[in-house]
C-alpha cells in the first residue's frame, strides 16, 4: 500500500484535452510540469491509500463539478505558463 494524491493523476491526465485548446502553448516537460504543479497548487488534495493499479479507478470516481475545477485550474495554469516559460531559462 502507498500514499497517493490521486489529484495528480487527475491533473495530467486532463492536461491533453485541456492543451488542445492552446494551441500556442508549448508542450515540452519543463512546462508540461510547471502547468501541473501550478495546477495542483490552485486544487486540493485527494490522498487516497492505494495498491498498485489501483488509482485509475478512483481517478474516474471524480464527480463533474470536480472536473470542472480540475479544467479551469489547468487552463489557469497554461495560461501564466504561456506568458512566463521557464524553458531554457538557466536550470
Ligand atoms: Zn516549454
Amino acid at each position: 500500500m502507498e500514499l497517493k494524491n490521486c489529484m495528480e493523476e487527475f491533473v495530467q491526465d486532463k492536461m491533453d484535452v485541456v492543451l488542445e485548446q492552446y494551441p500556442d502553448c508549448c508542450r515540452c516537460e519543463q512546462c508540461r510540469l510547471d502547468i501541473a504543479a501550478l495546477a495542483l497548487n490552485q486544487l486540493p488534495p485527494r490522498y487516497v491509500s492505494t495498491r498498485e493499479g489501483d488509482v485509475f479507478v478512483r481517478v474516474n470516481e471524480m464527480n463533474t463539478e470536480c472536473e470542472v475545477k480540475v479544467i479551469k485550474a489547468i487552463a489557469n495554469a497554461i495560461e501564466v505558463v504561456n506568458k512566463n516559460p521557464r524553458h531554457g531559462v538557466g536550470a
